[in-house]
């Protein structure tokens, strides 16, 4: 009866029923249990059923479940709000809340194109979207648009608007992408990133000395830069945002996956006063005409609440650093390894391709690799031949070794 996400229909091997999780671990029907080691896509950073985010969200569920957003407010999207834009960097004063990270994104495109739309100051209008190329932003239409045209959007490559796409920076190419904004400068909107590591493309990692000189050309453009932290936030890149590393700040942030320790879908889309100033008008069609009717939900807005606590209880900043120290000895190991290439790290994540076929979405050596793991009691997902680890940060050090062994047995077998 159902219809499963990014996965063939015909010939699909029957799900796994799961009807546990407790930790790191993930339990099936049959008792089997799993290392869950990419964070159920990225999102569960304290692992699964954590009885502090039960029991807050319980209490909340007793008090106020949800409640229209527009005309009313409540405390847990409150003090969100508050915690948000304390985390952030100074110049950030507004959070808009939606559902996931795809309306995260939308928010985001949408208030940078109506921030020149308002201010239309000039008789021409912004109205341009800069990008990477490589890039994943979700998979509603503005967020497709400005993703790579990949095999996810294929099929809608008609429909989608017209976006200046250029390559990740590194040492080389810099001026060649300063040359592209150039050209294009005066009716770029706004620019989106996300930073230092493309996820969904293939865990690409690029370093922040080279994307700081890139923000820093860009808003010397004026155009407005939107940082996609809907990966990298909540301590995934060794920094509670990826946007600490560089000196060049966004004027907005999406937010989703972690925020809510994976509990609830919730997004959220901060920006700073600059952006918020352009929408305060007595002019009706000033308005920022957008919102879910789940925005807020009170339940969601605990859920972060509760995970933004337990980061700081926990030290979550101090395990991070654990699992990145462990990672890279692993990463060594990895350098003997035949059939592997290109292994890179930054904080919990850790990636790699496998020598075989081609470098892309649709090699099957991810899925046989995850159903080698599996029978191993590890769960991965490789996006094609690209592998890549992203725990929760409560794994314990048995685990992660664990997780390293049954990899380092799949490669030996695969490509002996
Ligand atoms: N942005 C980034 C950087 C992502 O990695 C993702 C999801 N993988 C999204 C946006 C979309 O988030 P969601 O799946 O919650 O819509």
């Amino acid at each position: 009866m159902i219809w499963h996400p990014f996965t063939k229909q015909l010939h699909m091997p029957a799900p796994i029923g799961i009807v546990k999780g407790k930790d790191t671990l993930l339990f099936d029907e049959q008792g089997n249990s799993y290392i869950d080691a990419i964070s159920s896509w990225w999102v569960t950073i304290h692992g699964h059923a954590n009885t502090y985010i039960a029991q807050r969200l319980y209490e909340q569920a007793l008090q106020l479940e949800q409640v229209i957003f527009a005309g009313f407010t409540h405390a847990p999207a409150v003090q969100l709000a508050e915690k948000l834009v304390q985390l952030l960097p100074p110049h950030f004063s507004r959070i808009f809340y939606s559902d996931n990270g795809s309306t995260a994104t939308e928010v985001a495109l949408k208030m940078a194109i109506q921030y020149w739309w308002n201010k239309r100051q000039t008789s021409f209008r912004r109205v341009k979207i800069l990008a990477f190329n490589n890039a994943y932003h979700g998979d509603t239409f503005g967020a497709m648009s400005v993703s790579d045209r990949s095999v996810f959007t294929m099929a809608f490559h008609d429909l989608l608007f017209e976006v200046i796409f250029i390559d990740t920076p590194n040492a080389e190419n810099l001026d060649t992408l300063y040359q592209t904004i150039d050209h294009h400068a005066g009716e770029l909107a706004a620019f989106i990133y996300e930073p230092l590591v493309q996820g969904a493309g293939g865990m690409h990692i690029y370093a922040a000395e080279h994307l700081d000189a890139l923000l820093a050309y860009i808003q010397n453009h004026e155009i407005i830069c939107i940082a996609d932290e809907v990966m990298t936030g909540f301590g995934r890149t060794g920094k509670l945002f990826a946007l600490e590393y560089m000196q060049c700040k966004p004027d907005i942030v999406c937010m989703s996956k972690g925020l809510t320790g994976g509990t609830m879908a919730l997004g959220a889309t901060a920006c700073s006063n600059k952006i918020y100033e352009a929408f305060l008008s007595d002019d009706s069609l000033k308005t920022f005409f957008h919102g879910h009717s789940f925005t807020a939900n009170p339940l969601a807005c605990t859920a972060a609440l509760a995970s933004l606590e337990l980061i700081e209880r926990n030290n979550s900043l101090q395990a991070i650093t654990h699992i990145a120290a462990q990672h890279s000895q692993f990463a060594q190991q990895l350098q003997l390894q035949k059939g592997i290439q290109n292994i890179r790290q930054l904080g919990t994540i850790l990636a790699f391709e496998i020598a075989q076929g081609k470098n892309e979405y649709l090699n099957t050596i991810g899925g046989t690799i995850t159903q080698m793991a599996m029978e191993q009691g590890v769960y991965i997902r490789p996006l094609g031949n690209t592998l890549y680890l992203m725990p929760p940060y409560c794994i314990t050090n048995e685990e992660l070794q664990k997780t390293y062994r049954v990899i380092l047995d799949i490669l030996n077998r695969i490509c002996a």
